[in-house]
């Protein structure tokens, strides 16, 4: 069970994860995010520190210690947890007041990022004895591990999580951190921000759990952006797969990457709402069941780039030395669509647009559109939904399109329109796909 920064970002909302994870009788492993504000307030360190202004840090650091004080008191009531409580805060303020005194560098900067993790998981700790609930807390540290190329190291994290478990036989109830990690060099690192997720699929996986439940504070992915849209219902089943379109297209409660560990070892992914547990949210699985549209969702910032040329007609190998120039300046691209004579494709950043139109001039014709906007329509077998083309396009009918990628997925229909259109094309599908306004 992962709790995110809001879900313990106040001390009544800490009580309630308790109830929460007290309630069933099955072996439950508990992954904490830092409270809610305290990783930004962290990095706003690192970046005072940074460009060498300690007053500002001490500053920020100072705001942030009177900040856990009152969430303590307000959270540990008897006096001998308070002062643990106390105890865990000056641990950790020192530590962050001692960096100031030293040289700044990247590993040190990870170090600050980890505090927030560490405080929350302990000062929870020190609130389930309190109460007397029996519970074992798991230093992160000691099993969570990126390689060289950052990236989870699995069959690590397997092993060493499986032996520590074994250490505490018998035991039912397991607190840990979200979020923080040792990299290949050993030193203290992170799985990138909104990793507690991750963290949370990957102790899933290596424990092949019957569940890993994600709880926010929103109730499950819904089928449209609740920002844009009036209506908006939440999605109860979803694929792996169809998960993993809307996450990549911007659904926020869900960290994109975290689905993996969960997926390949077939645990189910339920996406819960502590201010409203008994909601049933959304539940990710290997198969969704029913055929049809779930969930549309939009990307902004995208960038189209259009080349042109009759040497494309018939040729081989056009493709491949068109698409070497954005593996040159690593550059990822998302949508794609080709005609005999002309290839247009999207990005999702400018940082090496100029030298890359550069390089494509000799292929062509190259034409540039900014601010556009990916709109992913996704769902389970979406080709076999009847009438959806009909409808989408009906639905759609009053927005210039600038591109359609269809097929690419069997899961998925994209569009890419001006950016000002975005929230049209998303109120448009709400109605004309889902019947809501
Ligand atoms: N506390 C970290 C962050 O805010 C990790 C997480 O919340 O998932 O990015
Ligand atoms: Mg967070």
């Amino acid at each position: 069970m992962k709790f995110g920064g809001t879900s313990v970002g106040k001390p009544e909302r800490m009580q309630q994860v308790a109830r929460l994870i007290t309630e069933g009788d099955e072996p439950t492993i508990v992954v904490l995010s830092a409270l809610s504000g305290t990783t930004n307030t962290l990095v706003s360190i690192g970046d005072a520190l940074a460009k060498g202004d300690k007053q500002e840090a001490k500053n920020i650091i100072d705001k942030l210690e009177a900040h856990y004080h009152a969430f303590v008191n307000d959270l540990l009531k008897k006096t001998a947890s308070n002062d643990k409580g106390k105890a865990v805060i000056a641990e950790h303020f020192d530590f962050l007041n001692i960096i100031l005194k030293i040289s700044f560098n990247e590993a040190l900067n990870k170090d600050i990022l980890a505090q927030g993790e560490l405080m929350s998981t302990k000062l929870f700790s020190a609130y389930l004895d309190e109460h007397g609930i029996d519970h074992v807390l798991l230093p992160a540290l000691d099993f969570m591990q990126i390689d060289a190329n950052d990236e989870p190291y699995f069959d690590a994290i397997r092993f060493k999580l499986h032996r520590i478990l074994q250490q505490h036989a018998g035991k039912k109830l397991f607190v840990t951190q979200g979020y923080i990690c040792r990299n290949a060099k050993g030193e203290v690192d992170n799985l990138k921000r909104g990793g507690s997720d991750y963290t949370a699929s990957l102790i899933a996986a290596a424990v092949k759990g019957s569940v890993c439940e994600i709880w926010t504070d929103i109730d499950g992915m819904h089928n449209n952006d609740p920002r844009i849209v009036k209506k908006t219902i939440p999605i109860e089943k979803l694929s792996f797969d169809e998960a993993a379109e809307l996450a990549y297209f911007g659904a926020k409660i869900l960290h994109p990457t975290c689905i993996w560990p969960a997926q390949q070892e077939k645990v189910p992914v339920k996406l819960l709402n502590t201010m409203q547990p008994e909601a049933p949210g959304t539940t990710i699985m290997q198969d969704a069941g029913t055929v049809g549209v779930k969930a549309v969702a939009a990307k902004d910032g995208i960038i189209a780039i259009k080349i042109k040329s009759s040497r494309m007609l018939l040729a081989y190998g056009f493709l491949r030395k068109i698409f070497e120039v954005f593996e040159k300046y690593r550059t990822p691209i998302d949508m794609v669509t080709t005609s005999e004579v002309a290839v247009s494709l999207t990005i999702d950043t400018d940082a090496h647009l100029a030298a890359i139109l550069k390089e494509l001039e000799p292929f062509g014709t190259v034409k540039v559109d900014t601010d556009q906007a990916i709109v992913s329509i996704v769902g389970n077998e979406i080709a076999k939904t009847p009438d959806v083309l009909k409808k989408l396009f009906e639905a759609l009918s009053p927005i210039p399109i600038r591109m359609v990628s269809y097929g690419g997925s069997r899961h998925n229909i994209s569009v890419l329109v001006p950016a000002s259109h975005k929230t049209a094309t998303l109120q448009h599908l709400n109605k004309g796909i889902f019947g809501l306004e």
